[in-house]
């Protein structure tokens, strides 16, 4: 595949290829934007099938991280990097070790942090060799779990689509279905259930369901019966491409925001969702609160600060549904516009 012809190659101003044989080494570290600040994107190791694969990944991700950065006001662009690995097998320190000087020859244009295959003990290793990391635990100087203020974000974003769709921001009496009570969708049931919300809750895992009934005296359903539930909310919270033509006929509810990212399993999806009249907030504007977790750490930003940061999310999802009013658009698309205009105009 030529890097220069992929679609997903769009707009990147840089893309670094490393080779490092004796470390097991084989990355690549994209840098999409950096117009609102240095590009921040977390490093994914695993066992890409093709070199083709691991490129169209990355140039995919970080993109998405410049849309998700200019859409949480951070001062941050986008960019992300990729280790052609198995993580259970292949992860050692000296691959972290060595992923941590290459970055740190981008000379603070590319900030690192967790993501599937890495963890917060990982992003301690790479900070041996560069200060360009963040996710660190709060004992090596970070900022922390950043599920809770992920949380507090979906909150405000279903909040903003309540407000909305059904006349009302205040949640009390409503009826949220939430999938995947993991981390974010644990603090999430917590922030609804003292808002008054009735909850359904779904989980593969029963334990982690069951700790919301108990915790909320939440409702417990089926994993796959979550989406027939009759709940005026559906906060997805679990895995991606959850609305899909399977899912979206099914859906009762008038709003849809949650953690889990890429929801829409294609972009049409966003549009049979807003044909059907149901306000879908984008999961990258829902989750922004974890990025703006990043930032705070990143610029040792004030606790008070941070809250409020992430307490706009909800001015920003009423923004995006007023333009897809305005413009007739589906929100994702509405998102999309807006995000381009703050980090193109920036
Ligand atoms: P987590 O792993 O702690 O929780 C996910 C939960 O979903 C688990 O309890 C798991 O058992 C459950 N689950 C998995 N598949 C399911 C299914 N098909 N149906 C129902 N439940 C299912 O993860 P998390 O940190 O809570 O994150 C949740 C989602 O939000 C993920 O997609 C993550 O990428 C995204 N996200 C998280 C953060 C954050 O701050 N943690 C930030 C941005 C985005």
């Amino acid at each position: 595949m030529s890097v220069f012809e992929a679609a997903e190659y769009d707009g990147h101003e840089r893309l670094l290829f490393v080779n490092q044989p004796d470390a097991g080494l084989r990355a690549i570290i994209a840098i999409h934007n950096t117009n609102l600040g240095p590009a921040l994107g977390g490093c994914r190791i695993w066992p890409y099938a093709s070199e083709a694969e691991a490129i169209r990944d990355v140039l995919r991700l970080s993109k998405g991280m410049t849309y998700k950065a200019a859409m949480a006001k951070v001062k941050l662009g986008g960019g992300k990097s990729v280790i052609i690995a198995d993580a259970p097998t292949q992860k050692t320190p000296e691959l972290l070790h060595a992923m941590g000087r290459w970055i740190d020859t981008l000379g603070g244009r590319y900030i690192t942090g967790e993501d599937i295959g890495t963890n917060p003990f990982d992003m301690a290793e790479i900070k041996t060799q560069t200060e360009c990391v963040t996710c660190l635990r709060e004992e090596d100087g970070g900022y922390g779990d950043p599920a809770p203020l992920t949380a507090l974000g979906v909150f405000q974003s279903i909040s903003a689509g309540a407000e909305r769709a059904l006349g009302s921001a205040d949640l009390g009496g409503l009826h949220v279905a939430v999938q995947g009570v993991g981390n974010v969708g644990f603090n999430l049931c917590r922030l609804l259930f003292d808002a008054g919300a009735k909850l359904t809750v779904a989980d593969v895992v029963t334990s982690n369901a069951q700790r919301a009934v108990d915790e909320f005296g939440a409702d417990m359903v089926a994993p796959e019966a979550v989406y027939d539930v009759d709940a005026e909310v559906f906060a997805p919270c679990a895995g991606g491409a959850v609305l899909n033509d399977d899912t979206v006929p099914r859906l009762k509810a008038r709003v849809i925001a949650g953690a889990a990212n890429n929801q829409l399993d294609e972009d049409r999806h966003g549009l049979e969702l807003a044909r059907r009249g149901i306000v879908y907030l984008p999961d990258y504007v829902a989750n922004g609160g974890g990025l703006i977790s990043c930032e705070a750490e990143w610029y040792r930003l004030e606790k008070a600060e941070v809250i409020d940061k992430v307490r706009a999310i909800r001015q920003t999802c009423l923004q995006i549904l007023d333009r897809a009013d305005q413009r007739g658009i589906p929100a994702h698309q509405a998102s999309d516009g807006l995000a381009e205009e703050r980090f193109l105009g920036a």
